[in-house]
């Protein structure tokens, strides 16, 4: 039985590709399916699939990044990469994390410690600056970005969102230590005659996540919101509040600001960055609102499923999906890195949105 199940998978994978038109030097072996499908099995692909392979179905060799989405290299020898951002201020980064170092007369302010790298953050801050670690902030709660404080060793004032304090007492994890000032709203830390804006505008990512602005560098750092190149993480990066997310996008366009640090990827990034993921969202919103105003309910189901309000609808929402990505994929794919890899589950993320929010 196991065997039989894992040959109809892999016939199953086999027919997409090759409906995606992506596996023809696999040379698959079209087989016909469907009736002699038993119940829950894979069976046909629904019409119109599109290129991109669906979520759940592997890729032999995913889209190449484009160049606009590089950023310099990290020497592999330190594992990490310093960036000048004026002023005493450093972005460090692993090319996939990205925190940063400000440093002032009597120590360095750190904000945010991602695990990939927080070993490496002596050593960068000894680059900079002889002086201890005095404050560190917390972007959001999220373990990806914080969870390499409790290794740094000493114990500095530790800032957050009062949410974000919130959401680190539920975790009780030691890596990431608990806040020891919280604000509601706004929040000016000021070390020497450096000074940071921290603010809070409301859940779009998550609870507590902020926006911290070092107005004399115009940098403006906002974690797992925009991400300069490519798509955002999988459902626009797991967005909790996908309408509020897109309006902070916009928030952030419309701020004074030179340099954006989104907590991800290779490089920072600008307001032209910005405007490609509002642009991207515009289009995502309109692709996925037509997608359900012109699928027919019910097409195709088998009539034994009827009755089954869950299959009803997991069969209307698939073909949403699949002529959402089909009407995003001509104008998008290259134009941002990874739009193969996430644009199925951002578009499943958009019709969930529009259809209940
Ligand atoms: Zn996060």
């Amino acid at each position: 039985m196991f065997n039989a199940s894992r040959r109809d998978r892999r016939r199953f994978c086999l027919a997409l590709l090759s409906v995606a038109g992506v596996s023809a030097a696999a040379g698959a072996q079209a087989q016909s399916y469907g009736s002699s499908s038993a119940p829950g099995e894979a069976g046909k692909p629904y019409p119109n699939m599109p290129a991109i392979a669906p979520i759940g179905v592997r890729v032999d060799k995913y889209l190449d990044i484009p160049a606009s989405a590089r950023g310099p290299a990290v020497d592999p020898a330190k594992g990490y990469r310093l960036q000048d951002l004026g002023s005493g201020l450093y972005l460090v980064t692993d090319n996939v994390y990205q925190s940063l170092l400000l440093v002032y007369d009597r120590g360095v302010v750190v904000i945010d410690a991602p695990p990939t790298y927080s070993a490496h953050l002596p050593q960068a801050i000894a680059e900079v600056s002889d002086q201890p670690i005095t404050h560190l902030v917390y972007s959001h709660s999220h373990s990806d970005h914080i969870g390499g404080a409790g290794a740094l060793g000493a114990r500095p004032i530790i800032i957050a969102q009062e949410e974000t304090a919130r959401l680190l007492k539920r975790a009780a994890d030691p890596n990431r230590p608990l806040p020891t000032v919280t604000f509601a709203s706004k929040y000016t830390l000021r070390v020497g005659n450096k000074v940071l804006e921290l603010s809070y505008h409301g859940n779009a990512h998550e609870p507590g996540n902020i926006f911290i602005s070092a107005p004399a560098q115009r940098v403006l750092m906002v974690v797992d919101i925009v991400f300069p190149g490519w798509m955002p993480w999988r459902r626009f990066a797991l967005a909790q509040d996908l309408p509020a997310y897109f309006a902070q996008i916009e928030e952030i366009r419309a701020m004074n600001w030179e340099t954006l640090v989104g907590g991800h990827v290779a490089r920072t990034g600008t307001h032209a960055d910005v405007d490609i993921q509002a642009e991207f969202n515009r289009d995502i919103k309109q692709a996925a609102a037509t997608a359900l105003a012109t699928t027919t309910l019910g097409e195709g189901l088998d009539p034994l499923d009827q009755g089954h309000p869950w299959a009803f609808f997991d069969n209307y929402i698939a073909r949403v999906a699949a002529q959402c990505v089909k009407t995003m994929s001509p104008k998008w794919s290259s134009r941002l890195a990874a739009f193969d890899v996430y644009i199925w589950d951002q578009c499943y993320a958009m019709e969930q949105s529009l259809r209940i929010e």
